[in-house]
């Protein structure tokens, strides 16, 4: 950690931290408690911070500081020759700029099988990623849950109308995960099986200001004149610094599970459908396995549509659609469901895992043709960076590129065995 960063305060910053690229979240956010500083990390304190900001990083409090990728002011790397560089705004601006979020689709896959492909090793390996730190963070943290009976009209009503209020919620400043599960089979109570819960983060906001952003939404959900009962539930705290609350009260999630999760980011077009619209898309979304639930992560805000203290040379390869995206709405099992999700809504809302950049994307998206001439949404800078895929620089990258492109042959007999283990690796199609 640097106290006093040139490069973090020329951004408004405290401090800058350093992290190897194999630490995992958790250790990254027990130091930065530690040292009584706050840094943007993803939710899952299991994830490595190599894959993660490279293809973008949301977090708990993204909307609020901007995503991961936003946060970098310096990488170390190794190009296919083997040297190791440092890369920032100025030693090699192109670099820094795409491997702040340039991954191809990244797959953010709960079942056991690895289908990830694509990375910031296209162009890299990421050996260290310095980041802003920023000052400790007061916030209140508010539970709540909606719940009735199962799987009715009203608990899709109720979801919707929920889903109607996130702009004016996020624009407020608030953010957070919440679930949508029409039936919540560990309950016995079939009456409040529908659940619709989560957990707010409201930075700088007292508990008292969250209450009065959430009251006339909480009105409206009880006194609705609902076919079934709806109860509304809820409770928050503040805590004088997120970053200690948590790195002490967050377990490691799961994975391995039988599932496989698709997302889409939803913007205020896409969350202001008349409700009627928005019922029929989750209801859409969800006929696969009711009883898991949709997740709807609240990650997107004030934060990512225009970063805390400006981004590290003015911009990076982050999927343009986070910057106007209000939340990211994702669904375990089928990529189909999360079709007729987005073909329900027809809004300018992104496919996330399109071969261009994007946080937690899905492989089964088609990606667009585009190559090396730069044709891709990262436009002349993408066909610069991939220009450099001469044997001497970035090899490695010109074989993935190749293949995830399928188009504009890059140099051949450049990689040697690290060719033949890429191949292997991204044989799946
Ligand atoms: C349970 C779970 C929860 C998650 N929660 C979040 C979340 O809250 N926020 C979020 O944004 N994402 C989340 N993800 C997605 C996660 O960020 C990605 O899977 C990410 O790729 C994980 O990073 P990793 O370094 O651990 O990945 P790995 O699986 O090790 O790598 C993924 C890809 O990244 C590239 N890569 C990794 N390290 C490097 C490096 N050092 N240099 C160059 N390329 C590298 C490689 O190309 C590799 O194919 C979650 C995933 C899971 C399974």
């Amino acid at each position: 950690m640097k106290r006093n960063d040139s490069g973090a305060l020329a951004l408004g910053e405290v401090a800058s931290i350093k992290v190897q690229a194999g630490e995992r979240m958790v250790d990254v956010y027990n130091f930065a408690a530690t040292n009584n500083i706050t840094v943007v990390g993803g939710g899952e304190v299991n994830v490595g911070i190599g894959g993660w900001i490279s293809h973008g990083g949301h977090g708990p409090v993204s909307a609020y500081y901007g995503m991961g990728a936003d946060q970098v002011l310096e990488m170390e790397v190794v190009t296919a020759d083997g040297v190791l560089r440092v890369v920032n705004e100025k030693s090699d601006p192109d670099l820094f700029w795409a491997l702040r979020g340039v991954s191809g689709p990244q797959i953010s896959i709960l079942s056991s099988a690895n289908t990830s492909q694509g990375g910031a090793s296209n162009f890299a390996v990421i050996i260290s990623v310095t980041m802003k730190a920023y000052d400790i963070l007061p916030y209140t943290e508010y539970q709540y849950s909606y719940n009735t009976t199962a799987k009715t009209d009203t608990f899709w009503s109720m979801a919707a109308y929920f889903h109607s209020q996130l702009p004016r919620l996020v624009k407020s400043g608030l953010m957070g995960y919440f679930w949508v599960t029409p039936l919540e089979a560990t309950s016995q109570d079939s009456s409040t099986q529908g659940r619709l819960y989560g957990t707010w983060y409201a930075p700088e906001l007292a508990l008292h200001e969250v209450q009065d952003l959430l009251a006339p939404m909480e009105a409206h959900l009880k006194a609705s004149e609902w076919q079934d009962h709806v109860s509304v539930s809820g409770r928050g705290a503040e805590h004088a610094d997120y970053m200690k609350k948590y790195a002490r009260d967050t377990s490691p999630g799961s994975a391995g599970i039988p599932v496989r999760l698709g997302s889409w980011l939803l913007d205020e077009k896409a969350l202001s459908k008349p409700t009627p619209v928005l019922e029929k898309a989750l209801r859409g979304a969800s006929d696969d396995l009711v009883d898991w639930p949709i997740l709807g992560h609240v990650i997107a805000g004030p934060g990512t549509w225009s970063p805390k203290g400006g981004i590290a040379g003015g911009s990076n390869a982050v999927l343009p659609a986070w910057r106007t995206a209000y939340m990211q709405i994702g669904k375990s099992l089928t990529i189909r469901r999360l079709l007729v999700l987005a073909n329900t809504l027809k809004s300018s809302s992104k496919i996330m895992g399109s071969p261009e950049s994007d946080s937690e994307g899905d492989r089964h998206h088609q990606p667009p043709q585009r190559g090396c001439t730069g044709t891709s949404r990262l436009g002349s800078r993408y066909g610069r960076v991939c220009k450099r895929g001469r044997p001497d620089r970035t090899g490695l990258a010109a074989s993935v590129l190749r293949r995830e492109l399928r188009e504009t042959p890059c140099p051949q007999g450049v990689l040697g065995s690290s060719r033949s283990v890429l191949v292997q690796k991204w044989s799946w199609k």
